[in-house]
């Protein structure tokens, strides 16, 4: 078991208390880590703001990019043991830890190429005058990290931040911080200056120290509408800028003309990939009649054979769940599942052999749901399906934004003119056709309605952590206004 510090300042640090950090495939504790309080939090703080102040906003795009090329390449040459890692502390499969890390890599390249490119604008003003308008890092970022992806959140936080030229102070989730600290070790030797990202672990008080923290100029937060609206009222204090991504009950649209096999698999791996811990997992599968049955039958088939295991199992499909109260907030909604709707498979705690005190939940799919139940309108995170009829077009898109989400949306079908007026219609700010789940630092990532308030990824990511400046150059030589 290791014992691990924090990053302030450059200098690796304990705080006065530590937790335990938990392996969710055996319950056996890993790892120790600083539980840093209030004064904690302000020390990082004021490191991000001397940092900013004290020249790391005047480093050069240039430098900035290469530093975030380098983190990249370091993040690829460790990838095999940093994705042991994500998988011991998430429980995800190691096969989707190494698909998530060489994403964190893709992220800081991206990034890394995006320094140079950001630039402001000259504007046409009726008069003898250049206005312009420049963009300027925002100052000190303070940003919240869940646990579904704990390093690829972290990675969407950090590389648009350094990218635009923000100093931070970034919180992973209490249950996965290992390998944020892991990565923390190779901002030096990257080039990183001391204080420019600082790295504190505990708990939701440590977050709200973050939040509430008056020299903090902007909050990024991934995580549940809950917590989101607990930061935006406490952010509101100061009238800190406050981006958020918070959670999704994705309507996963199936046409009866779609193709059947792909539906299937779509179907499937929109809600279980990741053990269902997606902010934008498919977990309201609408189906149309013709099919309906069809593809009931075919998906409950196919949910039989996904293996569950310890995710350090090559041949594992499914994880445990990252934590006992995750496991148990999941048994949870199963059982509520199973007095609204009816069960076609699954609706408990998962045996593993070997691994009987693993937080496994099986694979489960309940059927015939109306809309209005709890478990179609509640974001539960877990492998949760929860399957719902339907008859035309109009039915499909009334019961899809019909929830108080928009995080993100898909539509199966073969008839691309149907596609894309429901393309148009769904409110949801990320719409899949033929697909559900790909996503890209290219594209903008963010939720319509209570999804959030925001975008990450691409070139708007970056625009999150900026400000914008109006300059107004006179050129007249004779004096201007009317005194
Ligand atoms: P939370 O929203 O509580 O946690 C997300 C992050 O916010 C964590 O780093 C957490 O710290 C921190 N946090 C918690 N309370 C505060 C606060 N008052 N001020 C500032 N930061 C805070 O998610 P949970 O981990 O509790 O998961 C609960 C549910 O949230 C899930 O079941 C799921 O429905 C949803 N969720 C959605 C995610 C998404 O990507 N949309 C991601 C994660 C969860 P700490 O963990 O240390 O408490």
């Amino acid at each position: 078991m290791q014992t691990y510090a924090m990053l302030i300042d450059g200098s690796w640090v304990q705080s006065a208390k530590t937790f335990d950090v938990k392996n969710p495939a055996t319950d056996a504790v890993i790892a120790k880590v600083p539980d840093a309080s209030a004064a904690d939090v302000d020390r990082a703080v004021q490191a991000a703001r001397r940092a900013f102040d004290g020249g790391w906003r005047d480093v050069t795009a240039q430098e900035r990019g290469r530093i975030l090329l380098r983190l990249a390449e370091k993040m690829r040459a460790e990838l095999p043991r940093l994705a042991q890692i994500e998988t011991e502390n998430s429980g995800k499969p190691i096969v989707e830890s190494e698909y998530d890390l060489t994403d964190v890599a893709t992220c800081f390249e991206y990034y890394g190429g995006l320094a140079t490119k950001l630039h402001g604008e000259v504007l046409n003003v009726p008069d003898n005058a250049v206005s312009m308008a420049l963009r300027e890092p925002l100052g000190v970022a303070g940003q919240i990290i869940p646990w579904n992806y704990p390093l690829l959140m972290a990675a969407w936080k950090l590389a648009p931040a350094i990218c635009a030229g923000c100093s931070m102070v970034i919180k992973p989730a209490e249950q996965t911080p290992l390998t944020l600290l892991e990565f923390a070790r190779f901002f030096e030797e990257c080039g990183l200056p001391k204080g420019v990202v600082n790295v504190v672990t505990g708990f939701g008080e440590t977050g709200a120290a973050i939040v509430a923290h008056g020299d903090v100029d902007k909050i990024a937060f991934t995580g549940s509408m809950e917590v989101g609206k607990i930061i935006m009222r406490s952010a509101a204090d100061t009238l800190k800028k406050v981006s958020l991504e918070l959670g999704g009950k994705s309507p996963n649209i199936f046409f009866a003309d779609a193709d059947f096999e792909a539906a299937v698999d779509g179907a499937l791996f929109g809600v279980f990939v990741n053990q269902g811990e997606v902010c934008s997992a498919g977990s309201r599968v609408l189906i149309e009649r013709p099919i309906y049955k069809k593809m009931l039958d075919a998906m409950v088939a196919k949910a039989k054979t996904i293996k569950l295991g310890p995710g350090m199992d090559r041949a594992t499909k499914m994880g445990p769940v990252v934590s006992k109260e995750q496991m148990e907030r999941v048994m949870r909604y199963q059982e509520i599942g199973k007095k609204e709707a009816k069960v076609a498979v699954g609706g408990g705690r998962a045996a593993v052999s070997g691994f009987e005190k693993g937080y496994f939940v099986q694979p489960t799919i309940f059927y015939d749901v109306s809309n209005a139940a709890t478990i179609a309108r509640e974001e539960i995170f877990g492998p949760v399906m929860s399957v719902i009829p339907f008859d035309d077009e109009a039915e499909a898109l009334k019961i899809a934004n019909d929830t108080p989400y928009g995080l993100a949306a898909a539509v199966w079908s073969r008839d691309i003119f149907k596609c894309f007026r429901m393309v148009k219609r769904l409110q949801a700010g990320i719409v899949w056709v033929n697909h559900m789940q790909p996503t890209y630092v290219e594209a903008p990532w963010g939720g319509y309605k209570m999804s959030g308030i925001g975008r990450e990824l691409g070139p708007w990511g970056a625009e999150e952590y900026q400000q914008v400046k109006q300059v107004h150059i006179n050129l007249n030589e004779a004096p201007i206004g009317w005194y």
